[in-house]
């Protein structure tokens, strides 16, 4: 399965994860020695960023009392994220005098790689914290293979919890389907989106949210790609699909559902009566990509 979609955000990687190292602590050390050696702080999802390159801020040494977990080799040289609790962030921003930010702010300064980095450490940092205590058994954990497994005083494992969720371009002729939030800044619309449930399908999650959203019944379900989305845990698995009919009816979720012919987007875009999500997104490359359509 290829991604048809020809960028998406935070995907483009040379990283190399190896993940055989994860269970050898000792290899690790040697080659952190070895090697040119990057961590990462980590608080809250959130990384520092330095002025005025505004690239990530890395440290050579971890943090103190921090554990870090190991992310992967990029051009032979050894990452780690060192996700930190409240009293070493305040510490650190003191020291730098710089505050933990939003990858949603920063992420379009981000060169590919770094981009890709952050995104994994949220993602890593984010479950951890949210799984401070097992879930069978309300013992703490404590992390394990080099922060990727989670591992209770009973003996109870957990591993990276990711959360798969559909989005979905559709389109009837020149026309695509975009729909706003209440609570999202004026103007801005956007693909539908909703979770896969239990015991479905990812073709029937495309279904079922499109037809519960704006009682659009689709067809021609294609796969254009997928982006991990670390807020705090998606997988975003994106769509296009074509509307058998065009009645929308909305729902409670939804605060706008409308058609847009190509020409009064593009239009709406460029006299600003209308905003799309930022280039990070894969709803904006959805829609970019169904501008760029003939
Ligand atoms: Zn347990």
């Amino acid at each position: 399965m290829s991604a048809v979609l020809p960028s998406i955000f935070f995907t483009e990687s040379r990283l190399d994860r190896a993940t055989h190292l994860r269970e050898c602590p000792e290899q690790l050390k040697r080659l952190a020695q070895k090697k040119k050696t990057h961590y990462l702080p980590v608080y809250t999802g959130r990384h520092l960023y330095t002025r005025p390159g505004q690239q990530l801020w890395v440290m050579d040494e971890p943090v103190p009392g921090s554990v870090p977990c190991f992310l992967g080799i990029l051009d032979d040289e050894l990452w780690f994220a060192c996700p930190l609790d409240s009293d070493q962030a305040k510490a650190l921003e003191a020291q730098t005098g710089s505050r933990f930010t939003s990858l949603r702010r920063s992420a379009l300064r981000l060169d590919s790689q770094q981009a890709h980095i952050a995104m994994y450490s949220r993602g890593l940092d984010l479950w951890q914290r949210n799984r401070r205590y097992c879930s069978r058994c309300g013992t703490p954990n404590r992390v394990h293979s080099a922060g990727h497994r989670l591992l209770c005083q009973q003996g109870h494992e957990q591993f990276p919890h990711i959360e798969p969720a559909i989005i979905v371009l559709i389109s009837k002729g020149d026309r695509c389907l975009l729909s706003r939030k209440a609570n999202w800044p004026p103007n801005v619309y956007s693909t539908l989106a909703g979770f896969v449930e239990p015991g479905e399908t990812i073709e029937e999650a495309v279904k079922r949210e499109m037809l519960e959203e704006a009682n659009i019944q689709v067809t021609d379900i294609q796969y254009q790609g997928s982006q991990p989305w670390p807020f705090p845990a998606s997988l975003m698995l994106a769509f296009t699909a074509t509307a058998i009919n065009e009645d929308i009816r909305l729902d409670d979720e939804l605060e706008d559902v409308q058609w847009f012919s190509r020409s009064d987007l593009k239009n709406a875009i460029e006299r600003g009566l209308v905003s799309i999500p930022p280039r990070f997104t894969v709803a904006h490359s959805l829609i970019d990509a169904f501008l760029r359509r003939a």
